[in-house]
């Protein structure tokens, strides 16, 4: 009675996630994350269940075999459904029909061979070496694909490795004293469908979660981000400096104009203004190191923070960005061979914290001011660091 009653909740929770996965996938849109597929794995599970409670004592007859068969291709499915979550546009429907198909064969012939302990037999063992496949691929997902949700990784993985080592001892119990057995533990029959239950319950808010952690990290990243270039925006950036200088770091700023923007938008149209535009950040990324910052500003201007260095590293930063940008071709083809682009670049004094932007900024931007004036195509350091902190060309002078 209790076990039925299990069995019944399992159906309700099963089900009623079904509903709410098809609602999310199609809120979703574009990309579904694979939430489809956890409502079709959701409703076969769900489905085999309803049929566990319909088809009464175990034998050969067409609910039994449904019911096992949707068992096995429901684990099809939630792999398929992981597999789209994390980007990859894994078949579903083809291998789930092989599958079923296969597995409805295999359950033909265990049924010929040893009868209906034979397909119990068979669906605890297939069971059991797919949670292991499962558990193996979480695991690795840890070390790989999956870093940044090792913890949701390992809760999966610990709570499938119950369901598997529940499906061994199952497979024991039959071959040892075949379906009566089983039937007769009544403790273990209560204890795999609590399990089940206790999984029903977990597995599905979790998943939802693992969406809803997907969807504000993009939206995070996308509000930090400038669409054209890739690279940080203000915000973004602000945010960045934020954790930089809460480890106590200093930084210079390097603000970067484009020399003569408007003019290439006007020789050569807007589009190939936005192109050169990505070229300039593709080359600032070539230039600067790995835990400096980069930001488009807005329009033809961009920042580059300089992390940790003294006042003659951010000069040579500068220097090197200033070259890097000279020298690379913007755009290939016979139109575009008097496209050049240069930039001139206005260098900060040091700043050690995020209120500090906005100075570093102005000083910069005064510098720049100087460059333009001074001819562009040149690096300028703050007003008043005349001495010492000055560009090498200056200095010669
Ligand atoms: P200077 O050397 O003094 O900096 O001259 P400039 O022509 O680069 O400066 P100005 O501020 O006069 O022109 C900037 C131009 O950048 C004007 C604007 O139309 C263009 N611009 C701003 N944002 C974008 C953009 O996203 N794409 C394109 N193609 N052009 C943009
Ligand atoms: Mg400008
Ligand atoms: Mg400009």
């Amino acid at each position: 009675m209790i076990a039925t009653l299990l069995v019944g909740m399992l159906c309700v929770y099963l089900l009623s996630f079904t509903v709410m996965f098809l609602l999310i996938s199609r809120r979703l849109r574009g990309e579904k994350m694979g939430m489809d597929v956890f409502a079709v794995g959701n409703l076969m599970l769900g489905g085999a269940y309803v049929l566990q409670l319909l088809e009464g004592a175990p034998g050969w007859n067409l609910m039994s075999v449904a019911n096992h068969t949707l068992t096995l291709c429901s684990l099809l499915a939630y792999c398929v459904g992981g597999a789209r979550f994390f980007g990859l546009n894994t078949p579903l429907l083809r291998p789930l029909l092989c599958l079923a198909l296969g597995y409805c064969a295999a359950q033909a012939l265990a049924n010929w061979g040893w009868g209906s302990l034979g397909r119990y037999v068979m669906l605890a063992g297939a069971c059991a070496v797919w949670f292991v496949g499962m558990v193996a691929m979480l695991v690795h997902g840890m070390r790989s694909f999956a870093r940044d949700l090792r913890g949701e990784m390992l809760l999966f993985a610990g709570l499938i490795s119950g369901i598997c080592v529940l499906n061994v001892i199952k497979l024991v119990k039959l071959l040892s004293g075949g379906l009566a057995g089983l039937a007769a533990d009544q403790q273990f029959q209560m204890v795999f469908y609590v399990y089940m239950c206790s999984l029903a319950t977990i597995l599905p808010p979790s998943i939802v979660w693992l969406v809803l952690r997907r969807l504000t990290d993009t939206l995070r990243a996308s509000a930090a981000c400038d669409p054209m270039t890739q690279l940080l925006n203000r915000r973004g950036l602000s945010a960045e400096l934020e954790g930089y200088f809460r480890r106590g770091r200093q930084a210079h700023l390097l603000l970067i104009d484009v020399d003569h923007f408007k003019h290439i938008n006007d020789n050569y149209g807007h589009h190939v203004g936005d192109a050169v535009l990505c070229g300039v950040a593709d080359a600032l990324r070539g230039a600067v190191r790995k835990e400096d910052l980069l930001c488009r500003l807005g329009g033809e201007e961009f920042v580059a923070i300089c992390v940790g260095g003294d006042d003659p590293s951010a000069l040579a930063l500068a220097e090197r960005v200033r070259e890097a940008i000279e020298r690379k071709p913007m755009l290939q083809g016979p139109d575009y061979v008097g496209l050049r682009c240069t930039v001139t670049i206005g260098v900060s004094g040091s700043f050690d914290s995020e209120a500090g932007l906005d100075h570093a900024l102005q000083e910069a931007d005064a510098a720049l001011y100087r460059g333009k004036h001074a001819g562009r195509n040149r690096v300028e350091v703050k007003p008043g660091s005349e001495s010492g902190f000055r560009p090498a060309a200056l200095a010669r002078a």
